[in-house]
């Protein structure tokens, strides 16, 4: 935030709207391209914007930045029908306390994993924008019927994807002076915050139904807002982060709604080393267990959708379609994925538990994931910011000609350019992706000799902190072997450059 300008920004009113902008353009491109556009997954913006760059850019963001694409996620602007239609519904109801956990994001996000393959959408234009589009009616859907702030924190998969993996992101929200915040009567950052009565009333009108963010803002007269930033209301946390207590990135979706209410300017988004949060007991307010299985989850289905464009991947399915006598290939997808992530869950659990017990502790899983989890997580962030790199430097400048022929299949006088491919010739594509998975995968042994000396003291930590960095460091090599293999150029038109 002391960057020049930075602090400016992020306190103005309308910064996420800015940066929501462009990527509801990109959105509308997605769909008309997808609907209207060639078939041909490597010449249509929605195949080639959303699976190439999309998720490559997310991963690089993660990695150097923190969560900028939920900052700038465009399914926030349903918000303005949503209100409108909130008044037509008349009430709002409680997001369900059992589906508080992360359970739900976890089948949601297996369930996308799965059709993903099953469905081929990487190669399906239409079915990406209808993706999209089913993506834009389910936030407005969730917007409406419940609080805001529950798509993002309850049903979102591509959301809690970007929560998990930016557990070792170098940035997070924190309040700069604790003092300021323990002085601090309405915590607005949490609740929100409103100048005066009339400012209240407009923004519960607006809001559309008393009973949610405007009716518990507090208020702060504008004379004790240093910095002032306007008048208004300016919504606090939406998904229930009270920031001088945050430990975690997990449901931060860094919309900045905290830094434009704290009335004493006192909340940053400062830089920290990606093992800070890994070695803290980060997860303990947002509902570890759920976040450690997520992490597990997030580290196999990562695995399964990288094996599943390699050679061996294909002779498996040879043979378990031979054993089953079928050739259906989803029922042969589903036996497998299901086989890769129950049996890496089991692994991951059971070198846990050898961990915790080298040391002489006996576990449950529960609290075997509050211990470990991370090592999973940290893991699983190295495979998909590998895995997604690879297909971003294979293609990120087909960005060019896509838009090029967006215009030019519409009658427009463009000249397409489709030798505009590949960022890196193919020769370096294993060396950036077995680096990055092996940096990653040191930083998991690390962690895993830290969490076991921290937790069990140097004479039985010494011990335990062996089978948990063994697993690491066998997932690793994995990992690596994965990407050895000659893998399914997905999205790309063109063959390989030397
Ligand atoms: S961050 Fe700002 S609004 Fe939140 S408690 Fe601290 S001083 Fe108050
Ligand atoms: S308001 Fe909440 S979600 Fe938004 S940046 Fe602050 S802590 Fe994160």
């Amino acid at each position: 935030m002391r960057l020049p300008g930075l602090r400016r920004f992020a306190r103005w009113r309308h910064a996420r709207l800015a940066l929501q902008l462009p990527l509801l353009l990109l959105a509308l491109f997605v769909i008309v391209d997808g609907l209207t556009g060639r078939q041909l997954a490597p010449r249509n913006v929605a195949t080639t914007s959303v699976w190439l760059h999309y998720r490559g850019l997310v991963v690089l963001a993660l990695a150097f930045v923190g969560n900028a694409f939920c900052a700038a996620c465009p399914l926030m602007l349903v918000r303005g029908p949503s209100r409108a239609l909130k008044r037509l519904v008349g009430r709002e109801w409680r997001w369900p306390r059992a589906l508080r956990s992360k359970a739900l994001v976890i089948v949601l996000m297996l369930a996308f994993f799965f059709a993903y393959e099953a469905f081929a959408l990487w190669s399906s234009p239409w079915l990406t924008a209808y993706l999209v589009i089913g993506y834009f009616l389910a936030a407005l859907a969730v917007d409406v019927l419940f609080p805001a702030g529950t798509f993002c924190k309850h049903v979102c998969p591509l959301g809690s994807f970007n929560f998990a993996l930016s557990h070792t992101s170098p940035t997070r929200v924190a309040a700069l002076d604790p003092d300021v915040c323990r002085r601090c009567e309405h915590k607005p950052c949490l609740h929100g915050r409103v100048s005066d009565h009339q400012e209240r009333r407009a923004a519960i009108e607006q809001r559309g139904l008393p009973v949610e963010g405007a009716r518990r803002a507090a208020f702060v007269p504008l004379s004790e807002v240093v910095a002032p930033n306007g008048r208004g209301h300016f919504p606090g946390c939406e998904t229930d982060l009270f920031v001088p207590e945050m430990t975690s990135t997990m449901d931060c979706t860094l919309c900045l709604n905290c830094v434009r209410a704290c009335p004493y300017d006192n909340v940053g988004l400062t830089v920290r080393p990606p093992w800070r949060e890994p070695l803290q007991a980060a997860w303990r307010r947002r509902g570890y267990v759920g976040v450690a299985v997520l992490a597990v989850v997030l580290l196999w289905a990562g695995v399964m959708n990288a094996v599943a464009m390699i050679p061996p991947y294909f002779a498996a399915a040879e043979a378990v379609a031979a054993f089953l006598g079928t050739r259906q290939e989803w029922l042969v997808l589903g036996v497998l994925f299901t086989a890769v992530t129950l049996g890496g869950g089991a692994l991951t659990l059971l070198s846990f538990a050898l961990g915790s017990l080298a040391a002489g502790v006996r576990e449950g899983p529960a609290a075997l994931l509050q211990r470990w989890g991370s090592v999973a997580m940290i893991l699983a962030v190295g495979f998909w910011t590998a895995h997604y790199l690879f297909h971003f430097l294979t293609g990120a400048l087909t960005i060019v000609p896509v838009f090029q022929h967006f215009f030019e299949y519409r009658g427009f006088a463009v000249e397409t350019n489709w030798r505009l491919a590949q960022l890196v010739p193919s020769r370096w594509l294993f060396f950036v992706g077995a680096t990055v998975a092996s940096a990653y995968g040191v930083l998991a042994m690390v962690i895993a000799g830290a969490r076991a000396l921290r937790d069990f003291g140097p004479a039985r930590g010494v011990l335990a902190m062996w089978p948990v960095g063994l697993f690491a460091l066998l997932v690793t090599v994995a990992q690596v072997l994965v990407l050895a293999q000659p893998m399914e150029m997905r999205g790309t038109l063109l063959g390989p450059l030397p």
